[in-house]
């Protein structure tokens, strides 16, 4: 049942275009790859944010949850979906809350959400995280405001190998798991066969205008 809730999340995030694969891009790090991620091509379709909200509550329907939090901006959107798939398959009210981010870009508990958190159950969901941090500090201010954290779950975890429960510090889990290999220019099978840089994505734009300088 997981494996198959993982294969239906990662069905919706190509659908959007959240997931390409097959192709050739350059990475921030100038590193090359084949596939690449970009969660922020869910959130505007409402019907597929909706279907990935209710794998979280499928996934958390026999787990004793009061309410959902998230980190703005991605984890509010997600959590308000998880939230109202919850209620409706427990038959109660889930609410949903977010933390925001303060002047030290920490995440905070604010507009008296503490009140809804105190002493509750409380699932933390976000859409992708790169290192965890931000699920980590949105998960502490819930803490803070006196929440007890059930679970901290993202839809896709590209490196569980190095953001997991014990680099977290606090249960961790995805619905998915999608790994991207990468690969310096040198030594990058692409270049070797001449597949050519996606210019639409990442920076293989920057990439060819730069080596045609050079060349
Ligand atoms: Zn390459």
């Amino acid at each position: 049942m997981s494996n198959n809730s993982s294969k239906q999340a990662l069905d919706i995030l190509k659908e959007v275009g959240a997931i390409t694969t097959d192709s050739h891009i350059v990475l921030t790090t100038g590193r090359h790859t084949d596939a690449y991620l970009n969660l922020d091509m869910l959130m505007p379709h409402t019907e597929e944010s909706s279907e990935m909200g209710r794998l979280f509550a499928e996934k958390y329907r026999n787990v004793d949850i009061d309410i959902v939090a998230g980190p703005a901006v991605g984890g509010i959107i997600l959590s308000q979906w998880v939230a109202y798939h919850l209620s409706k398959l427990k038959g109660k009210e889930i609410l949903s809350v977010f933390a925001e981010k303060d002047l030290n870009k920490n995440q905070v508990i604010e507009r008296g959400f503490d009140k809804f958190i105190k002493g509750k159950k409380v699932l933390v969901v976000e859409d992708f995280t790169t290192t965890g941090g931000s699920v980590k500090s949105a998960a502490q201010s819930v803490q803070a405001a006196g929440g007890n954290i059930v679970e901290i779950c993202v839809i896709v975890n590209r490196e569980p190998d190095r953001v997991n429960s014990q680099t977290i510090g606090m249960p961790f889990t995805s619905l998915g798991v999608l790994k991207i290999d990468s690969w310096a220019e040198e030594e990058c099978p692409l270049c070797a066969k001449n597949i050519p840089i996606n210019t639409e994505l990442g920076h293989g734009k920057e990439f060819l205008a730069k080596k045609n300088k050079t060349s």
